[in-house]
């Protein structure tokens, strides 16, 4: 049975239709670290198979944090829709771009986007969160290492991502509050094609971004097959898949404080966030 997978108030909570579900008080000695789910995702399905009708409580979405709190990896894919490519003039990439994001810039679903200067651009992506550790993992044995599927902002001051010659993108990707994940991790056994899904993103209600996922000129597995010919991938690392046209940068239009970002993936839910001005 699928599941849906929570951090809520810093506890690894199931989530289902009916309320949600203390992993600790209804896991088989688990603990109460997120963490600690991830890396036995694999019999998380037996679990909420046997979770009982009454839930704990409601879902509240204030309660809820990253549903990966502390990823030892945050990669990200660059220019990996070819739409988003050819918006931004540049050549559609031959080899995977993969750049790193701090991760301490890791917030949840509802988290404030803190606006760090007059470029701060918005980039709805498809998050992969690892499961099973492994390296030099075949791309026709990747999915195999998959936890589940998160929403993701890859937020992005555009002036210091291209300050530097060359451009180096970690720090302007990196600024605090620049990971927002969430709301859920969602098993990929709930998806009929987790290859395929719709993804957008609008501000203030006005659409910016369309697209489905089928359109990543680098899928999951050929990303997790590229990856870990580098670097064991362990279980809680994220890759952001890369986003679809439709960014800030593109039109010349950036939020402002007090602008309200959407994110939502089909299967996986909608992330809001408040834009903030730096304190
Ligand atoms: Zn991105």
């Amino acid at each position: 049975m699928a599941f849906r997978l929570a951090n809520i108030n810093d506890r690894a909570t199931l989530v289902t239709d009916r309320g949600v579900y203390d992993l600790e008080g209804h896991g088989d000695g688990f603990s109460s670290d997120p963490m600690d789910a991830i890396t036995r995702h694999g019999e998380l399905h037996a679990v909420v198979a046997a979770l009982p009708a009454e839930p704990d409580a409601q879902l509240d979405p204030a309660t809820l944090g990253p549903p990966v709190p502390r990823p030892q990896k945050v990669l990200g894919i660059g220019l990996n829709y070819r739409a988003h490519a050819e918006e931004t003039g540049m050549d559609i990439p031959t080899t995977p771009i993969v750049f790193s994001k701090f991760a301490s810039c890791i917030v949840g679903p509802t988290a404030d986007i803190t606006v760090f200067g007059p470029t701060t651009d918005w980039e709805a992506e498809m998050v992969v969160v690892i499961g099973t550790r492994g390296r030099d993992i075949p791309a026709s044995q990747a999915w195999e290492h998959v936890a589940g599927l998160t929403c993701g902002q890859d937020v992005s001051e555009r002036t210091v991502q291209f300050g530097t010659r060359p451009p180096q993108f970690d720090m302007g990707k990196s600024f605090d509050s620049f990971g927002p994940t969430g709301p859920c991790l969602v098993s990929v056994d709930q998806f009929d094609d987790p290859d395929n899904l719709a993804i957008a993103c609008a501000v203030n209600d006005e659409q910016k971004q369309d697209a489905r996922t089928d359109d990543l000129i680098f899928g999951v597995a050929a990303l997790i097959e590229h990856i870990s010919a580098v670097c064991t991938m362990e279980p809680g690392d994220l890759i952001f898949t890369g986003t679809p046209s439709g960014v800030g940068v593109a039109s010349q239009t950036f939020p402002a404080p007090d602008d309200v970002v959407t994110t939502t993936i089909e299967g996986i839910g909608t992330m809001t966030h408040r834009c903030a001005a730096r304190g």
